[in-house]
């Protein structure tokens, strides 16, 4: 009796399949929490007589008071029929199909309620399939609202919205936690791993960007599954790792990535250096994300160009000082290195071309920043990459490298005047002069090769 007085909210449950239904002054949300043309495409659908609600992503995030970034429709109409009621509509995607509205510069994903499916269904290829390990391949196979919720992947992220009802409808256990700050998965977390190890990822990314906290059965089989993301596509690993590192929580998104070994899949080379020289490897790392961080929250802009750059130098470093062991010159074991690295690289995560030839110019400008002499300086100054470059030398001395105050002389650079900056540069030939002629007293063969970061 008591307990029915003090219940706070009149929550109906019909059956197993039967959703909790949550009504607007229990949740607090309102049509006006979402993009007013995400509303208008599911009431549209709605009227043409299917189910359509907001899922997923934006009522999750609207009932923590984060303002969506973009609104996804879940509806029982197929792609087909989204196309067919809305002209400014496209179908795209092979391994989820699903239909893109387009309004303006605003795109509202519409996708049809899947199902989990069944062995019978393993035997329709076409729409979908299953490798060895249980991963799923395709998924085009179409079920109800509540097979859409089962097939999500975690409790928060299975929340509908009814446009029209304002009523949330939660077939799990999403609302309670997100109250309660935890990600948990739906289903056996094992089994939901193995169908698809980016999960593994997600579970990270949003556990850093929400401050939640991973529910333990959901966390205790990431580490022993880790190594399931070598199956995963380079390109899709590539979108995951700009969400991982360009959302503005890349830091704790680091932290976190290392303490469940997720980041060792993804940069193997750098988990290597991070063994090697734990400290500084790190504190680059750190401070780098640290950086974007600040950047992406100020709106700035962020170019994986640099957050690749930064990821990789640590592994770059080592390679090039091995090779200079092996003999090679400097400057060419650098170059060596850094077309070693990327190669490895871009077989794990499918960088573009467009961020990785900009990457290797800002490498590629670390060993030029040194040498400032003659019309040098300002040849360098007008690179295009110039200011990338000295963002990055200034990192790496906020891990502790030892430059020799290069980033102070390039800042003192960049404020003078004309008549200063001649004198710098002045300044440089007369200081490498004198370094030079006494260098090269006790020699009597052939100067030998200039090592990179010395005039
Ligand atoms: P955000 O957009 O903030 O990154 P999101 O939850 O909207 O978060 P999306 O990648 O946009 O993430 O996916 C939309 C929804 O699709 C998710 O909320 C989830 O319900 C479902 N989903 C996405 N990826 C998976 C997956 N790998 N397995 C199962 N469900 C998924
Ligand atoms: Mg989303």
């Amino acid at each position: 009796m008591l307990k029915k007085l003090f219940k706070p909210f009149r929550r109906q449950r019909k059956g197993p399949e039967q959703p909790t239904v949550l009504e607007a002054h229990e949740h607090q949300l309102s049509c006006a929490d979402f993009s007013r043309n995400s509303a208008n495409v599911a009431v549209r659908l709605q009227h043409a007589g299917f189910q359509a609600y907001l899922v997923g992503g934006c009522v999750r995030d609207a009932l923590l008071g984060i303002t969506p970034k973009d609104f996804d429709v879940a509806t029982s109409a197929t792609p087909e029929q989204v196309r067919q009621e809305f002209r400014n509509s496209r179908i795209i995607g092979r391994r989820f199909k699903l239909a893109h509205v387009h309004f303006g510069r605003e795109l509202i994903e519409v996708a049809t309620f899947r199902s989990n499916h069944s062995q019978e269904d393993e035997s329709n290829n076409d729409r979908s399939a299953h490798d060895a390990s249980g991963r799923i391949l395709r998924d085009n196979v179409y079920g109800s609202m509540e097979d859409d919720a089962q097939r999500r992947d975690f409790t928060m992220n299975a929340l509908y919205f009814d446009v029209s009802s304002e009523r949330v409808y939660d077939y799990s256990t999403g609302f309670a936690d997100i109250k309660r700050g935890l990600i948990r998965l739906i289903g056996d977390p094992e089994q939901r791993y193995l169908e698809d190890p980016v999960r593994m990822l997600r579970a990270v990314r949003f556990a850093a960007k929400l401050d939640f906290e991973i529910e333990d059965s959901t966390a205790e089989p990431i580490r022993r599954l880790a190594h399931l993301l070598a199956d995963i596509p380079a390109a899709r690993l590539y979108d995951e790792v700009l969400k991982l590192f360009l959302s503005g929580n890349a830091l704790r998104t680091y932290e976190l990535l290392r303490e469940y070994d997720l980041f060792a899949q993804l940069f193997p080379g750098t988990a290597k250096a991070l063994l090697r020289h734990p400290e500084n490897v790190d504190r680059l790392l750190r401070n780098a994300f640290k950086n974007t961080d600040k950047r992406v929250n100020m709106d700035r802009p962020v170019t994986p160009a640099f957050l690749f750059a930064a990821l990789l130098w640590p592994s770059l470093t080592v390679r090039a000082i091995s090779l200079q062991n092996d003999g090679m010159h400097p400057l060419p074991a650098m170059q060596e290195a850094a077309h070693q690295v990327l190669l490895e690289q871009v077989q794990r995560i499918a960088v573009p071309k467009r961020f990785s030839i900009p990457t290797r110019e800002i490498w590629d400008m670390q060993e030029r920043l040194p040498r400032r002499a003659g019309k040098r300086a300002d040849t360098l100054l007008a690179h295009p990459r110039f200011r990338a470059a000295y963002d990055f030398l200034l990192l790496r001395e906020s891990a502790g490298e030892d430059t020799q105050e290069l980033g102070n002389w390039w800042t003192q650079y960049q404020d003078a005047s004309d008549s200063q900056r001649r004198e710098m540069i002045s300044n440089l030939s007369s200081k490498s002069t004198t370094a030079r002629k006494r260098r090269r007293k006790p020699r009597t063969s052939k100067p030998k090769h200039t090592a990179p970061g010395h005039e």
